[in-house]
C-alpha cells in the first residue's frame, strides 16, 4: 500500500536462534545490522578464493553483489566473505568444495560472486545462500534469500532484511 514491494514476514527463527548473536537495535544515525542466522552443518573451512562457484556444465543463475559496511555506513575493504549453498537438487558437498568459496571486498567494500540458484531441502522451504564474513571483528554468519522465490515466507529462518532484490538480465541470469 505504501508503494514498496512486499518483503514478506519473518519466519519464527529469523535472526534469533539459540546460540546465534542477536543484532542490537541501531544507535542514532546508524544502520541496522544484518541479522545473523544459523551456520548449519555444511560450512566448509578451506574453500577456495574464487568469484565463480559454477561447476562445469552449469549455467550462471545468480550474480550476487553487495557491500560490507560497518554500522556507520563506512565500507570495509578486505573483508573475507564466504559463500556456500546446496547444489541445484538441494545437496551439499561434504567431501569437496562444490558451491562454496570466498571473495575479498574491494576498497569500496564491494563483493560479487556468480553461482547457481540452489535447490531447497527438507525441512527448509526457501532456497538460500549461506554467508560468513569476517573483517576486523567477530565473524558474521547469515543466509540470503532470493526475491521472487515462493518458499521464502514459509521458511522459518526467512527474514525480510536478508532478501536479495533481483533483476533478470537478457540471459535470464
Ligand atoms: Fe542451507
Amino acid at each position: 500500500a505504501d508503494g514498496k514491494p512486499d518483503r514478506g514476514v519473518p519466519g519464527v527463527k529469523a535472526g534469533k536462534t539459540p546460540g546465534v548473536p542477536e543484532t542490537p537495535p541501531p544507535g542514532p544515525g546508524e544502520l541496522q545490522q544484518t541479522p545473523q542466522e544459523i551456520e548449519g552443518p555444511f560450512f566448509r573451512l578451506g574453500a577456495p578464493r574464487r568469484s565463480s562457484l559454477l561447476e562445469p556444465g552449469d549455467q550462471p543463475g545468480v550474480i550476487l553483489s553487495g557491500r560490507v559496511l560497518n554500522e556507520k555506513g563506512t565500507p570495509i575493504p578486505g573483508a573475507v566473505v564466504n559463500f556456500w549453498s546446496s547444489d541445484a537438487c538441494g545437496n551439499y558437498d561434504m567431501a569437496g568444495y562444490r558451491y562454496t568459496g570466498y571473495v575479498v571486498t574491494d576498497e569500496a567494500g564491494r563483493y560479487e560472486i556468480t553461482t547457481i540458484i540452489p535447490g531447497y531441502y527438507q525441512p527448509r522451504k526457501a532456497r538460500h545462500i549461506h554467508v560468513k564474513l569476517q573483517a576486523v571483528s567477530r565473524p558474521v554468519t547469515t543466509q540470503l534469500y532470493l526475491e521472487g522465490e515462493p518458499g521464502n515466507t514459509d521458511d522459518e529462518y526467512y527474514h525480510p532484511a536478508l532478501l536479495v532484490p533481483c533483476t533478470v538480465d537478457d540471459a535470464g541470469v
